[in-house]
């Protein structure tokens, strides 16, 4: 069977065929970094990393790349709160939120762009614009994209221009009173005092939020991808902008498929600092194992709202804990078990497990099913459980455990706990990653640390050197 994907744009699911055979080209737009990630965030990174997973199963090569947003208000805020600069707050929060992708097994995308890095492509971009006619300057040096000049604008939210004009009040935000038009939306602003800027041949300033995302995403994928993807927030003005950026740029299709999510709620309410109902990755991460988060988001269908509670971690908590405890009890009957080969009737229900992986890929080709798939692999433990005891050979062992693993894997759930690590490997590791950033190779150094975070040990740089803890 064919994979299918739902596509925002046509609002239905569809056949995914990639654009060159074999390869996927794949955008996801990344956070905003001025504070430790809430879980809300961590949803499409789960989701998303578990798409390119299966795809990855089913051969194909995937290039993934998600952006970090390290200049906007709310980072320019908290750096003028903290007294520190822009550069300071988004350096560290990036750090942060990779150690946190690291702990959910979030494989770290192909590129992470950072925005600050890429102004040379969006003042092309927005040159290009402004020939084509699709971009003007106002008399203050902001410069607008000309929403009516693009004529499909509204093709992926399904909205209607002249809707968008009537209703939507707020579009008239102030400081954008010399726009030609109230949809038209900013490509590139000037400074403000205490900001960040750079040179530009409007004016000294900074970028509109979403021209990054055209820009990065032309920049490691080409003008036509496959797949875009974010949270269903991100849907209008977001993506609906990026479109019409793009198409108006480069003439082309942008993005083959849409892809969002629908959003995390606590307790049946919307996550909000105010309300008081807002955790980061790191708050779950002091009570739970973080892959009993991953398991608790690939729980319910991505499309599907979901909704966080404690009821429903420790749900997803003895969820996760079973596939584990199956796997443990595969490896000590392993220990015990004899060498020989399988038996006629241990080959036969090698070739029944086998099944499983056809109908994991069933729910998986159906929209990424999530939900399914993690049903498919409890009817896998039940099936383990149910025929292997202790008088199974160890092939027959090997085999089941290496179905189950592969299986977790896909999902990205780490089920195979490796023997906790020795404190003095620990720090033979740690005297490693010193030495390697002494001598400035660093790709190691942050090799180091994410392999020690896989094992659940938290490095922390501190004045007085390396502490460690184990999550
Ligand atoms: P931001 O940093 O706000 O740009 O968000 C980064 C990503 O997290 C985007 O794809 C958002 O759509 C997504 N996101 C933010 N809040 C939630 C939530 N409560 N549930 C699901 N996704 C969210
Ligand atoms: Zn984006």
């Amino acid at each position: 069977m064919s994979m299918k994907i739902y596509n925002t744009l046509t609002r239905q699911k569809e056949e995914f065929v990639p654009l060159e055979p074999g390869k996927v080209k794949m955008y996801v737009c990344g956070p905003t970094v001025y504070n430790l990630i809430h879980i809300g965030n961590a949803r499409p990174m789960i989701v998303f990393d578990t798409v390119r997973r299966y795809m990855e199963h089913k051969g194909l090569e995937v290039n993934y790349v998600s952006n970090f947003t390290d200049v906007d208000d709310k980072i320019i805020k908290k750096a003028i709160e903290e007294g520190v600069d822009v550069e300071t707050i988004s350096k560290r929060y990036i750090e942060e939120c990779k150690k946190d992708m690291a702990a959910m097994n979030v494989k770290p995308a192909t590129t992470h762009p950072l925005a600050t890095e890429e102004i040379c492509g969006m003042l092309d971009m927005i040159g290009t614009l402004i020939e084509k006619g699709h971009a003007y300057v106002a008399a203050d040096g902001t410069v607008y994209f000309r929403t009516r000049s693009f004529k499909e604008y509204g093709k992926l939210s399904h909205k209607n221009l002249d809707d968008l004009q009537g209703g939507n009040r707020s579009l008239l935000v102030s400081g954008e009173d010399q726009k030609e038009d109230a949809l038209d939306f900013v490509l590139w602003k000037p400074k403000k005092e205490g900001e960040p800027y750079w040179e530009s041949p409007w004016c000294e300033g900074r970028p509109g939020w979403h021209i990054e995302c055209s820009v990065m995403s032309r920049k490691y994928l080409g003008e036509e991808i496959d797949i875009h993807a974010g949270g269903e927030d991100l849907v209008f003005p977001h993506h609906e902008n990026e479109i019409a950026q793009s198409e108006a740029a480069n003439g082309k299709t942008f993005a083959r498929y849409w892809m969002h999510n629908a959003f995390l709620n606590i307790d049946n309410r919307k996550m909000s600092k105010s309300l008081g109902n807002f955790f980061t990755v790191r708050d779950i991460s002091e009570k739970y194992d973080l892959q009993v988060l991953r398991f608790f988001m690939l729980s319910a269908h991505y499309r599907s709202p979901l909704n966080f509670s404690d009821q429903l971690m420790e749900a997803a908590k003895n969820g996760y804990e079973r596939i584990v405890t199956s796997v443990d009890n595969l490896k000590f009957l392993m220990s015990n078990a004899p060498d020989a080969e399988m038996t006629e009737a241990e080959r036969a229900l090698a070739a029944e497990a086998e099944g499983f992986v056809g109908r994991f890929d069933e729910a998986m080709d159906d929209d990424f099913n999530t939900a399914d798939a993690l049903s498919v692999i409890f009817e896998l433990v039940k099936f383990i459980n149910t025929n292997v005891g202790e008088g199974s050979t160890k092939a027959f062992l090997h085999a089941l455990k290496e179905e189950l693993v592969a299986l977790s894997d896909i999902c990205g759930l780490i089920v195979d706990k490796k023997e906790e690590m020795l404190d003095s490997d620990i720090e033979a590791l740690i005297a490693e990653r010193q030495a390697a950033r002494k001598e400035k190779n660093f790709a190691r150094a942050d090799e180091i640390r994410d392999e020690l975070l896989k094992k659940g040990i938290l490095l922390e740089d501190t004045r007085e050197g390396v502490k460690w803890k184990r999550a």
